[in-house]
């Protein structure tokens, strides 16, 4: 009998036809697109069903937390499609000897240039001038001054797979001078332009650009925050393509109305979907996107491939290449 797989948001056709050739799949968006991620996995019913009815899940932003693995009694392998694992209680998998295979190298181009595109279009204020064209307001162009990114410091926060491409980025292409924080990454396994510092509020304090590349985790959990905001320059600009979480929104969205940083552009965000509701969707100098930085078409085909890949590998019993949960494996090893 083929294995039943869940797939509960859209992928790129290249993994699902991969996956259709050997196994059963539950693909409940061909059928209705849901308007969000979120009100599917709040849907109990066609979430429960595809779970306890599946061998694998492929999965984008969807929750798999202790209570979703609980009614998965058949389940042999996660796939996330992307890198952020924080959708998956990976504890819990672990705990059942699921593996979690995930996709990392897939998507660190993409969001290494929205990272890029957010910091030049907050920094020429692209999006508000072109609603003002849009809206006959053209002789507006006088309020859309917007400063320049050679020369600038930025800092990058998680020198990993897209922090250091951004770095290189910003250091060889638009000539910024490039400082990073990294804790957890030996200065000598580094070759990049970056500077590698040890102290996070000392390059708070410098920073013209500030971007995050880290993990969402307890110690990453709102490292900006009222006391961080407050050692910012004023003309300091904050990208986040990362996790929502690791900003306190409401304290950005003050700092941003109180004019005491320059700007904010955003690809994430605590809450997904963001309610339009949210104060930062009226605070000034905020760019928002919605969780856009890996959707480029490559990109997009080469998670929905990989984290295909990695399933298959799972049920057939090989070791899959990327596991966010490598000590199901230890047994195998000793
Ligand atoms: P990575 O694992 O290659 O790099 C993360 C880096 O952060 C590592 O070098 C690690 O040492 C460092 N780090 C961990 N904790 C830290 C801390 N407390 N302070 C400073 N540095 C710390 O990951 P990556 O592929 O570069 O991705 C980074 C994050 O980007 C992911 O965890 C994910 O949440 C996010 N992401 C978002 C999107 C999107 O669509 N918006 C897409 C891909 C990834």
């Amino acid at each position: 009998m083929k294995p039943t797989v869940f797939i509960p948001e859209p992928i790129a056709p290249c993994g699902l036809d991969l996956l259709r050739a050997e196994c059963h799949c539950l693909v409940p968006w061909e059928d209705r697109i849901p308007q969000s991620t979120q009100s599917l996995g709040d849907d109990r019913g066609p979430r429960d069903q595809g779970l306890s009815a599946a061998d694998g899940v492929l999965v984008r932003l969807f929750k798999i937390d202790r209570q979703a693995l609980s009614t998965a009694n058949r389940l042999k392998v996660i796939a996330k499609h992307g890198v952020g694992v924080d959708n998956i209680d990976c504890e819990a998998a672990t705990a059942r000897q699921i593996p979690v295979v995930y996709t990392p190298t897939a998507n660190a181009n993409a969001v290494a240039e929205q990272t890029i595109a957010l910091m030049l279009a907050l920094s020429r204020q692209i999006a508000p001038a072109s609603i003002a064209l849009k809206e006959g307001r053209f002789n507006d162009r006088h309020l859309y001054q917007g400063v320049e990114l050679a020369g600038k410091v930025l800092v990058v926060v998680g020198l990993g797979r897209i922090g250091s491409r951004v770095a290189r980025m910003a250091s060889l292409g638009l000539g910024m001078s490039v400082f990073a924080y990294d804790p957890f990454l030996p200065k000598s396994d580094y070759s990049g332009p970056a500077i590698i510092e040890g102290s996070l509020d000392a390059l708070f304090r410098k920073a013209d650009f500030l971007t995050f590349h880290v993990p969402l985790t307890p110690d990453t959990k709102h490292l900006i925050n009222s006391q961080s905001l407050r050692l910012l320059k004023p003309e300091c600009r904050i990208v986040n393509t990362s996790r929502g979480a690791l900003i306190d929104e409401a304290a950005l969205a003050l700092a941003l109305h109180e004019s005491r940083i320059a700007g904010a552009a955003l690809d994430v965000f605590e809450e997904e979907p963001l309610p339009a509701t949210h104060p930062l969707c009226h605070a000034p100098n905020a760019l928002l996107t919605p969780h856009i930085s890996s959707s480029t078409k490559e990109s997009l085909d080469r998670m929905s491939l990989q984290a295909a890949q990695g399933l298959l590998d799972v049920l057939h019993g090989k070791r899959p290449e990327h596991v966010a949960n490598p000590e199901v494996f230890r047994h195998e090893s000793s």
